[in-house]
């Protein structure tokens, strides 16, 4: 697999999908012009911003070539810093914060990020994150449709962005959704008692769509207020 078979993979999905599932794939395409290193990895995967002198940003992405739901993990995470502008914190915060500048290598990477996010999160909102994500394991664990093995990576998911919510909250949610599509929830048809998987997946889908709309609106709040970068 290679990263020009995953992209086009992810623009078929977008051709076929709807709703929330497709605003996230949409949004996670219009910022792949925006990474200019694809670096495959066995395990996991990051996204790193290059702050360049001229207020552009570029970014390095490791990912497990294939994997398309990791894939969308961490172009998230680029949308998420392209929207908030607060070293990939995942929600806005317009609170005025006495931060140290950044602190770059010779590529533009910053090297004091942890003190710059811990300096820009919100322990608020880092609860109504977690809240979200907790609702939705409980859902998870009801989810009788879910082989074994899928409610833990499910949950194992949502347990990390729970553990830090301030930077793997939208990560997961969009990850977690693209699993559910690709292991072919909603269940569809009819039925006497609604699948619990499919309360699973619009709960999600909910989710997915409120992270989405509020990165909209960081980024039209970054774009009249940032003019410039
Ligand atoms: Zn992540």
């Amino acid at each position: 697999m290679s990263v020009e078979q995953d992209l086009a993979k992810l623009r078929r999905l977008n051709s076929i999908v709807s709703g929330p599932l497709k605003f996230i794939i949409s949004e996670v395409l219009e910022v792949t012009p925006l990474v200019v290193e694809w670096i495959n990895v066995q395990t996991s995967g990051s996204a790193v911003c290059r702050y360049k002198t001229d207020n552009t940003r570029q970014y390095e992405v490791r990912y497990q070539f294939g994997n398309i739901g990791n894939l969308v993990h961490e172009l998230t995470h680029v949308a998420v810093n392209e929207s908030y502008r607060l070293d990939f914190i995942n929600y806005p915060n317009w609170a005025t914060i006495d931060l140290p500048n950044r602190d770059l290598d010779i590529l533009g990477r910053c090297k004091n990020e942890d003190l710059r996010q811990t300096k820009q999160m919100s322990q608020a909102m880092n609860s109504a994150k977690s809240d979200t994500l907790m609702r939705l394991k409980g859902w998870t664990d009801a989810a009788s449709e879910l082989s074994a093995i899928q409610k833990t990576e499910i949950s194992n998911k949502l347990v990390y962005g729970m553990i830090n919510p301030h930077k793997e909250s939208d990560t997961v949610l969009n990850q977690v959704l693209v699993w559910l599509f690709e292991w072919g929830f909603p269940i569809t048809g009819q039925h006497v008692n609604k699948p619990i998987v499919n309360a699973l997946y619009e709960e999600l889908s909910t989710a997915v769509k409120l992270a989405y709309l509020e990165r909209e609106k960081g980024k039209r709040y970054v774009r009249m207020n940032m003019p410039t970068v």
